[in-house]
């Protein structure tokens, strides 16, 4: 396989997500989001296209049976800036409905839009990252990104338009978005976000430089919690496993409020999930049989 891999983040044990493929139509992601988990690939913050993407991904379904789950993306985003241009991700999922994927979109780029019109052919579902709803916060977590507000149409044009919607409200940090929880789930749960999916904030060497620089007061607030309290796993250190469970427990309490599902990522606290998969991967209707 060659732009078509296995999802499997760092081979982790906190990983619940069911059995998937990942596809990253460009290399690198220029929202520059400081919590980045992907900056372990050289040059990260520059996003560059695929050589011959199409092609290349044609070649990789002739490998994998009908059927299968395909998430784009989980190391980049697939509708960057750059990709109104150039479309790699449109043109690949032309590719995809033809095998007859499923596919799970994740991402920031509200130009998603644009590609409703094949989304609507295939087995589809599309969760919308957002992680805080405050515009001076994003600009110093999410500097790129497309606002909170626009995250927040793109949710209610999507459920309009009758694809699955979800949203990964993640990182939470403790001190800068937690506050945030019960307007988060109630915006996205009324313009018809039907799963969310979180987790706290982990931090890893590049990661947590970049928190400091952006919220030093918070950062040395948290130094003790993340780095002597907390745990390391997975190269991530973790906040300390109560503290983790009561920011979650918010979330899935306002979840269970408006009746919408709730998952945690790579928190190993499975007893306050309540849907069928983590990712939101089960929001897609499955039109298909699975040939595995
Ligand atoms: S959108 Fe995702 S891949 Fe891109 S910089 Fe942000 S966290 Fe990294």
């Amino acid at each position: 396989m060659d732009v078509i891999r296995e999802f499997d983040p760092w081979d982790g044990e906190m990983c619940t997500c069911p059995d998937k493929y990942s596809l990253n139509p460009y290399t690198g992601c220029g929202h520059r989001c400081i919590y980045c988990y992907a900056t372990y690939i050289p040059n990260f913050f520059e996003p560059r296209r695929k050589k011959d993407i199409v092609d290349r991904v044609e070649k990789d379904l002739q490998k994998i049976p009908k059927g299968s789950l395909i998430s784009l993306s989980n190391s980049s985003d697939p509708y960057l800036p750059m990709d109104k241009e150039h479309k790699d991700t449109r043109e690949c999922l032309k590719v995809l409905k033809e095998h007859e994927m499923r596919v799970l979109i994740v991402t920031k780029g509200v130009h998603v839009e644009r590609d409703i019109d094949i989304l609507k052919e295939m087995d589809a579902a599309v969760t919308v990252s957002i992680c805080t709803l405050k515009e001076e916060i994003k600009e110093k977590l999410e500097p790129n990104t497309p606002s909170g507000q626009e995250r927040l149409d793109l949710v209610e044009t999507l459920a309009e338009e009758d694809i699955p919607v979800g949203v990964r409200f993640d990182p939470i940090f403790p001190k800068v978005t937690e506050e945030e929880i019960p307007t988060v789930v109630e915006e996205v749960s009324e313009r018809g976000a039907e799963h969310i999916v979180s987790s706290t904030f982990k931090a890893r060497g590049d990661s947590w430089k970049r928190f400091k620089l952006a919220f030093p007061d918070v950062a040395k607030e948290l130094e003790e919690l993340y780095f002597e309290e907390g745990k390391k796993i997975d190269n991530s250190y973790y906040l300390p496993r109560e503290m983790r469970m009561n920011i979650l427990k918010k979330v899935a309490k306002e979840c269970e409020e408006y009746e919408i599902s709730f998952a945690t990522c790579r928190e190993g606290l499975p007893a306050l999930t309540t849907s069928k998969s983590c990712d939101g991967s089960h929001l897609i209707n499955s039109k298909y049989s699975i040939e595995r």
